[in-house]
């Protein structure tokens, strides 16, 4: 049972005075994802990190005005721009200038008669944003504030600007979070005393007043001992559930999985090619595991194309022969389906069973596989992570494997094992994570590495070139496109809002659609299923040659003759993801070349990154290359710094504090690992406001 005292943090933000239907539903989204059962509440509001703020004493000139910096300037209106009625999708925008300089104001979907009421033509006004340069000239997009001289002098010096999100405002944000703020109850102390002491942390309540209501700058800085407190919060929180987690699959014993390898044997003999040092290396390591009593729980990392499905398949083998079933879990229905179909041949020459079990599947073929799994004539069920609903029951089940490609979230999937007798678990991931990265997503795992892809890859030309030179570059795409080959332009990431990015795109595609002709296509986020595939389709037939996209295609889009890919405004993109992009193309047989689009002036890690992605194919070695360039302070490319699924810690600057957070929980749970007592009871608090339940359910489990 939840302990009382959060039950304030848990009332669904519905109960906040302005937060309709409507809001609540997008603050779900934002804080749970799109498909979420469970309602966003007050305590998700707390943790709502601000990116920037407003230190309004901070008003240079426009000709002072630096790209990228919130700043607060005083100007005079001067015209209003409103899109033509034929055009309502293109921006509103507003002149404005100063002493030095001009500006323009730039609103998508803005309302025009709140827009002129707000900004009268010829008066002074007060605004606060992010400058960018585009063409030579400054533009804000959205500002945070527009107010009158008046209004300026009553607003706070110091004001925490939240990410924006597709519609809600960064005010009703603010609003609702300083209400949330004032529902906080005051909460038992988790923090171990010495450690406290020591780092000079605040407690939980004004860490959280000082990340929400900051006196100054420093406030905010991630390095203050109240974001330092609650960077410490969240991983402990993560560090506990994970060592309970362990607890828990070490105390049931496995059991040691030893074939006779006749059928390994025939199985690699089978396959038409040689299987690369890494991947004979990796299948005896966990060949290794499985032949021990204790239960295996490995992890097996390998960028994409390296051959992580084999080593899977030879590894099921391996429990197949020791009497068992595998289930392999797949991310998608379409993913499973391809593993099908890639190893489905194999095993039939080796005779094992290999069935698929998707949502899609008619009544009468479902109760089919169903019974064939129960009574143990299918060896391996692949399927997504429906496969551990209720109905699903193995005979025994022996081995699971997930290929999480770049997923995470895992943890909470490592309990499926439950549905076996002591069962092996596999993940495997295209993520060349960093170990400090597993250890917070997965805790201690064991690692086997893919660090040699298949022989014969072509490599792929990675250019980087200046926008200046976008006309070149076009006349090269058409040029391309006359030869029949096909290319993706990636269009650039604005600012936290996926709006943003749909609106360059469609500029984009408008603009190269004039330019070069009517095949060119368009997939974004905001396109409904049945669009994104037809745009995809599209593509791939060749009905489009060059598909204009939003970073939607960073996941599991295959299309093997597409052999260039533009990634525009490459220096917004973080390497990891620039990484990811480019392995959309280098798929086929033809050489493959990925250009990237960089505006000036780049900054020195910007310029690093590049400079990196020119140099190396290695998704090891990019990404660790990103790890350092982070830990160097990297202010662009903010959408990956942070740990996936957290949302007070950051890579970036609290790497740290994971170390001191793994021994939080260690120490904790060696002085008292039923949680009990007063003690316990503040860290099940703690546990509870992370959301860590099933942590704390296993507790009584075990
Ligand atoms: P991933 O690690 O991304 O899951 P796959 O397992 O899908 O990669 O393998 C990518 C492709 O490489 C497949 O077509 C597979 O058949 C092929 N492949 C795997 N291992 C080898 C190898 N040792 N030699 C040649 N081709 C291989
Ligand atoms: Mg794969």
């Amino acid at each position: 049972m939840r302990p009382e005292i959060l039950n304030p943090l848990f009332e669904p933000v519905s109960s906040l005075s302005g937060i309709g239907p409507k809001l609540a539903k997008l603050l779900t989204k934002l804080f749970h994802g799109e498909d979420s059962a469970s309602g966003a509440v007050l305590g998700d509001l707390l943790t709502h990190v601000p990116h920037s703020h407003i230190d309004r004493r901070n008003q240079p000139t426009i000709s002072e005005a630096i790209a990228g910096e919130i700043a607060t300037f005083r100007v005079y209106v001067d015209q209003h721009f409103p899109p033509p009625r034929s055009k309502p999708n293109l921006p509103y925008k507003i002149a404005v200038h100063d002493e030095t300089g001009e500006l323009d104001i730039v609103f998508f979907r803005g309302s025009g008669d709140w827009l002129a009421k707000s900004m009268p033509v010829g008066e002074v006004r007060y605004i606060s944003g992010t400058p960018e340069r585009f063409n030579n000239k400054f533009n804000m997009v959205h500002p945070d504030h527009m107010v009158s001289e008046e209004a300026f002098a009553a607003l706070p010096l110091v004001e925490p600007v939240y990410p924006a999100t597709a519609g809600l405002s960064p005010k009703v944000m603010a609003k609702a979070i300083r209400n949330a703020v004032d529902k906080l109850p005051i909460l038992p102390e988790w923090t171990e005393r010495t450690l406290q002491e020591r780092e000079k942390w605040p407690d939980f309540e004004t860490a959280i007043h000082r990340l929400h209501f900051p006196r100054d700058g420093l406030d905010l800085d991630p390095k203050s001992p109240a974001r330092r407190r609650l960077a410490h919060d969240e991983l402990f929180a993560g560090q506990l559930a994970l060592a309970l987690l362990r607890n828990q699959i070490r105390k049931t014993s496995g059991k040691a999985r030893k074939g006779t390898r006749l059928l390994q044997d025939t199985l690699i003999s089978a396959i038409p090619y040689t299987l690369t040092k890494a991947q004979q290396r990796t299948i005896q390591e966990i060949s290794t595991d499985l032949e021990k009593p204790e239960r295996m729980l490995r992890l097996l990392q390998g960028d994409v194309g390296s051959g992580k499905t084999i080593v899977a398949l030879v590894s099921a083998v391996q429990a197949i022969e020791a009497g068992d079933q595998v289930a392999l879990m797949a991310p998608t229905e379409i993913l499973a389906r391809q593993h099908l179909q890639s190893l489905k041949q194999l095993c039939d020459k080796i005779g094992i069973r290999i069935e698929v079990l998707t949502g899609k599947d008619k009544a009468a073929k479902r109760r089919e596989t169903l019974a064939a799994l129960e009574t143990g004539a299918i060896d391996i069920l692949i399927g997504t992570h429906a496969l551990f609903q209720e109905s699903v029951v193995f005979k025994t089940l022996g081995l699971v494997i997930i290929d999480e490609q770049h997923r995470f979230g895992v943890h909470q999937r490592l309990t499926l094992g439950e549905k076996g007798d002591a069962t092996d678990i596999l993940v495997m991931t295209a993520t060349p994570i960093p170990r400090t990265l597993v250890l917070t997503a997965y805790g201690d795992m064991e690692i086997s590495k893919l660090d040699e892809k298949p022989p014969g890859r072509q490599p792929i030309q990675t250019n980087s070139i200046n926008a200046e030179r976008i006309e070149e570059l076009i006349e090269r795409i058409r040029h391309a496109v006359t030869q029949g080959q096909k290319i993706y332009w990636i269009c650039p990431l604005v600012e936290e809002s996926e709006e943003l990015d749909v609106m360059s795109a469609t500029d984009r595609h408008e603009d190269l659609t004039s330019r070069l002709g009517n095949f060119v296509g368009l997939i974004h986020g905001r396109m409904d299923a049945n669009q994104k595939q037809q745009a995809m389709e599209d593509f791939k037939t060749g009905a489009t040659r060059v598909l204009v996209a939003t970073t939607v295609i960073e996941v599991g889009i295959d299309v093997p003759d597409a052999n260039i890919i533009v990634i525009e405004h490459a220096e917004r993109f973080g390497l990891a993801q620039l990484h990811q992009l480019r392995g959309r193309v280098g798929r086929g047989s033809q050489k493959s070349s990925c250009i990237l689009l960089y505006y000036p002036h780049l900054s020195e890690t910007a310029h690093a990154r590049l400079r990196i992605m020119r140099e190396s194919e290695d998704g090891f070695l990019i990404a660790e290359e990103d790890l350092r360039l982070r830990g160097e302070g990297e202010v662009l490319g903010t959408r990956q710094s942070g740990l996936p699924g957290f949302q007070l810690a950051s890579m970036e600057h609290h790497a740290d504090i994971l170390e001191i957070a793994r021994n939080s929980a260690k120490l904790a749970l060696i002085n008292n690992p039923a949680l009990s007592g007063q003690e316990g009871e503040a860290l099940r608090v703690l546990l509870y406001l992370f959301g860590k339940d099933r942590a704390v359910r296993m507790l009584r489990a075990g």
